[in-house]
């Protein structure tokens, strides 16, 4: 983009005015706005779909990580395993949306949907707020603390903050994957080999020479509960999310991915005979852009020794799972590594005071994001700055001078490990 033109500068109406605003109520978003209000903090949560959840209600699953959490993340684990909507380690996405719903409703969060962060009110590196597009037009939202869980660490950027993109060798980010729910599938689960052969005989049938992009997974029937297959194999790899004309191709590239698969499939594979097509995930599953460049760093080295802190918030138990960057690159390369603590500083945008980011765009490496972005670990990261975000209001301080050994005590208290 080269031209330019000349916003001008005009008034807008402040909607709300409020103790946290939370840009983005996906996996983190959620967990940090249903803390904080359970907290007895004012929360808007700005969502510029239609629903609560992110990746957990569009794109995933699958459960992993869970067994050293507390908190809200083991509510939720218990949520989906004790109404039915799970067989572990794969849950109902679908039927997670009302339960979302219920939960922000019970802790007094008012969600705006079908809104999106445009920028952040910013004085003199002190956050005040942020600017939003909505149905309503362009207003604004007075916050005494802004929690960035857009996933793309959105409002940080926006407010200045330094990221990293990519891997260091050459900036390629892990591919980008889509969901896309396939009904009245009637066949049973199918190991790695049964499924590639399935696919390879369909192929050959069709008498086309299609193959996986990611032929590393298995067939699984949905969440085990219904007659369906969620079908989570399109993955993509050369597009940038951040750019809107990339982002429209990866979507349809990806549309179209799941479509050959289909098309493939239907009718020439065991129970396969009458499937018919369901929703798409209204979101890419998109596994890495920005991060943050915070106080602190989460890298790989912590992870593959383990290093832990008393003050650290939680520890993370999920291996490295580096999904590829380049087409002919393996489809993935998974790395145990021993449990490891994610900081508070790890949450905090070196140089701007009173935002933190939660979820996959904090400060990491490359390699370590595909080991915290998990589910029970964006949970636990929205949840420790909800009881940051009370603590410092509570003294009348910033997000920064609040002890880590604080929050950590208290995610402990709450079960976290
Ligand atoms: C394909 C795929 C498969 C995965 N599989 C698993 C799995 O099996 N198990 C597991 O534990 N983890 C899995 N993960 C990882 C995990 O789901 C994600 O890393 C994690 O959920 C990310 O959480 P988040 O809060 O950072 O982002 P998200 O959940 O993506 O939330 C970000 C939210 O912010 C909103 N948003 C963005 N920008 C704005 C804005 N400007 N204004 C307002 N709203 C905005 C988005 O719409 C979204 O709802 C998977 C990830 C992907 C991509």
């Amino acid at each position: 983009m080269t031209a330019t033109i000349h916003e001008p500068a005009r008034e807008i109406p402040v909607s709300h005015d409020v103790d946290v605003v939370v840009a983005g109520g996906g996996t983190a978003g959620v967990a940090a706005a249903v803390c904080a209000a359970r907290l007895g903090l004012s929360v808007v949560m700005v969502e510029r779909t239609a629903q609560p959840g992110g990746m957990v209600t569009h794109v995933t699953t699958w459960l992993n990580d869970f067994d050293n959490k507390g908190g809200f993340a083991t509510e939720f684990r218990d949520h989906v395993v004790d109404t039915g909507i799970c067989q572990w380690p794969y849950y109902n996405p679908y039927a997670v949306v009302p339960w979302f719903d219920q939960l922000l409703a019970d802790a007094g969060v008012r969600p705006l949907y079908l809104a999106s962060v445009v920028a952040p009110i910013l004085t003199d590196g002190v956050l005040r707020g942020v600017i939003v597009e909505s149905k309503s037009g362009r207003h604004a939202i007075r916050a005494k603390m802004v929690i960035d869980a857009s996933g793309d660490g959105d409002v940080a950027a926006r407010a200045g903050a330094a990221s990293v993109v990519g891997r260091p060798s050459d900036g390629a980010c892990q591919s980008v994957s889509l969901s896309h729910l396939w009904l009245n599938y009637q066949g049973g689960k199918l190991d790695n080999a049964q499924w590639k052969q399935a696919v390879r005989s369909a192929a050959d049938a069709a008498g086309n020479d299609f193959r996986l992009e990611y032929d590393n997974g298995r067939l699984i029937p949905f969440a085990g509960t219904i007659p369906a297959y969620y079908n989570g194999t399109p993955h993509v790899t050369g597009y940038d999310p951040l750019d809107a004309e990339s982002l429209s191709d990866l979507l349809i590239t990806l549309r179209r991915q799941s479509m050959d698969y289909f098309d493939t499939m239907k009718g020439r594979v065991e129970g396969f005979e009458n499937v018919f097509c369901g929703p798409f995930s209204g979101i890419p599953g998109v596994r890495e852009t920005r991060r943050i460049v915070c106080d602190g760093c989460i890298t790989v080295d912590q992870a593959r020794e383990g290093v832990t802190c008393p003050d650290g918030l939680f520890k993370v138990t999920q291996a490295v799972d580096i999904h590829k960057c380049l087409p002919d690159e393996p489809p993935i390369i998974v790395e145990r590594i021993k449990p490891y603590s994610i900081t508070l500083g790890a949450l905090l945008p070196r140089g701007l005071d009173n935002i933190a980011v939660a979820g996959r765009c904090i400060g990491g490496d490359h390699e370590t994001l595909a080991s915290y972005r998990i589910i029970a670990d964006c949970f636990a990261m929205g949840e420790a700055l909800a009881i940051a975000c009370k603590g410092a209001i509570q003294a009348g301080d910033t997000l920064r001078d609040v002890t880590p050994g604080t929050v950590a005590d208290e995610m402990q208290a709450r079960g976290y490990e």
